[in-house]
């Protein structure tokens, strides 16, 4: 078991597929081919709400259970988490993406600036050489780092950020673009937002949600806008399901949206087809 780890700096998947038909022992219950005949990864554009075109997919995984069908994310990334069975998961789901997004690239040339975002568990970020396994993975895909956005909650953050900041820095060094989701949600400490090398805050579906029936709501959205703009980051609203939002969104200056209004989080075969549409909303 010790060597079939060793190649890997960070556990789970032998670096080497093939390592996996050499090996005696019965795989781990999280196995690889566990992982790829019940998980899947649906893919979500996120639009310019300046030229309303796609400006980058996030990666969502879905796992389809034999017995109980399909599983939220909600419910089984914080039994991953608990178990660290999100290390293995969560490289996947970075592998998988990466080699979707090159396909993009390859099949279609206007395809190319598209980023793909890939959330990462703050469980994920206290392993062991992230960084490595992060650069090992865009090698062995071929994708060039400016096109990868990693995806962190608020509150992940938050939770240790002296340390955090640190391995952020060196993604940022590597060329990675890095978010904060569900931005408004975290109780972050204001003050130390500045510190941190993120390109874009991700405001939180339950502000946007709440402005169909709460007209102040719009005001916590745009405090978000300007807190970013100011910070020189860029924003995106995320659960944007009516015209009326996205017309205030866009006249509040908000850079990007993504929602049910766009489109819902697509398979890989759906979100090809959209792509090749080259879509303008
Ligand atoms: P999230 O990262 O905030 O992802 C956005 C969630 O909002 C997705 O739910 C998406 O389907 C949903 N959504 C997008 N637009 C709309 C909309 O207009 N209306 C509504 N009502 N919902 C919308 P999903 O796919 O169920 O994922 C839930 C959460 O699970 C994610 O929230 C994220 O925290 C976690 N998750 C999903 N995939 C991954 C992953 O690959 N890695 C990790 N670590 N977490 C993941
Ligand atoms: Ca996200
Ligand atoms: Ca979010
Ligand atoms: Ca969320």
């Amino acid at each position: 078991r010790a060597a079939f780890y060793s190649d890997n700096p960070v556990g789970g998947f032998p670096a080497d597929p093939s390592a996996l038909s050499t090996m005696s022992d019965p795989p781990p219950p999280w196995s690889d081919s566990k992982v790829q005949s019940e998980f899947r990864l649906d893919y979500q554009p996120i639009v310019s709400l300046v030229d309303g075109k796609i400006s980058a997919f996030e990666a969502l995984v879905r796992w389809l259970h034999p017995q109980r069908g399909m599983i939220s994310p909600v419910e089984f990334i914080p039994l991953a988490e608990e178990t660290g069975l999100i290390t293995s998961l969560g490289w996947w789901i970075l592998r998988e993406a990466c080699c979707q997004l090159r396909a993009w690239q390859e099949s279609f040339p206007q395809a190319i600036p598209v980023t793909m975002v890939v959330n990462l568990s703050a469980i994920q970020l206290m392993q062991l050489r992230v960084k490595e396994q992060i650069q090992l993975i865009l090698h062995e895909t071929g994708v060039d780092s400016r096109y990868l956005k990693l995806e962190i909650t608020e509150s992940g953050l938050m939770e240790n950020v002296d340390a955090t900041i640190e391995l952020l820095e060196q993604l940022k060094a590597l060329g990675i673009q890095l978010s904060i989701d569900d931005f408004g949600t975290g109780y972050s400490s204001l003050g130390r937002l500045h510190y941190l090398p993120v390109d874009t805050l991700k405001i939180d579906q339950s502000f946007i949600r709440r402005t169909t029936f709460e007209e102040e709501s719009w005001e916590i959205v745009q405090t978000i806008i300007t807190l970013a703009h100011n910070l020189n980051m860029t924003v995106v609203a995320e659960g944007v399901e009516t015209p009326e939002q996205l017309a205030r969104l866009k006249y509040l200056g908000c850079d990007y949206g993504q929602g049910y209004l766009f489109a819902k989080p697509l398979s890989s075969a759906n979100a090809t087809t959209l792509l090749m549409t080259n879509p303008q909303w």
